[in-house]
């Protein structure tokens, strides 16, 4: 007989997620951790920590020479980061649709970034969370801010 191995399986993966300086500040690291433990995602790690400029550095390597890619790394640094892996089947897309569209105005109410985040015409979308895109992206992220895990 054909031996298949459970397709629920070979989907449980990992992502990192960070509340960005605008929801710590804002008190919503509650409100996303709330939506992601909702969705039946498990919080793997969760940190609160000043970022460093080397981290945000290796974080946004792929924005680097953009307009807006200074002033992201400022915005990172401006105040507390929760640094969050969770994990669950789907979470990588899962998580990226629970935050909605990169631009707060655009982004679809029900979602993260449709229902709190701001964008005042400012230099960057204060879009409250990251969410990592792909699993090599993820890969890369986890080990970044999370050596140890
Ligand atoms: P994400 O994966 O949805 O977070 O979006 P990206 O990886 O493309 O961009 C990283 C972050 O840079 C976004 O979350 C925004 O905070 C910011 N950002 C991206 N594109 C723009 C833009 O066109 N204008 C401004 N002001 N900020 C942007
Ligand atoms: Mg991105």
């Amino acid at each position: 007989t054909e031996t298949v191995a459970p397709a629920v399986a070979e989907t449980i993966e990992r992502t990192l997620i960070l509340v960005k300086p605008d929801g710590v500040r804002r008190g919503l690291s509650g409100e996303v951790l709330r939506r992601v433990e909702a969705k039946g995602y498990t919080l793997v790690a969760v940190d609160l920590r000043d970022a460093s400029p080397e981290v945000l550095a290796a974080h946004y390597a792929e924005h680097e020479g953009k307009p807006f890619y200074q002033p992201l790394v400022d915005f990172m640094l401006s105040g507390k980061i929760l640094a969050v892996v969770a994990e669950g089947q789907g979470v990588i897309p899962g998580f990226r649709s629970l935050a909605g569209a990169t631009d707060p105005t655009a982004a679809a109410p029900g979602t993260i970034r449709g229902d709190l985040g701001r964008d005042w015409g400012l230099k960057v979308q204060q879009n409250l969370v990251h969410g990592s895109d792909s699993p090599e992206s993820a890969a890369r992220e986890i080990g970044l801010w999370f050596p140890s895990l």
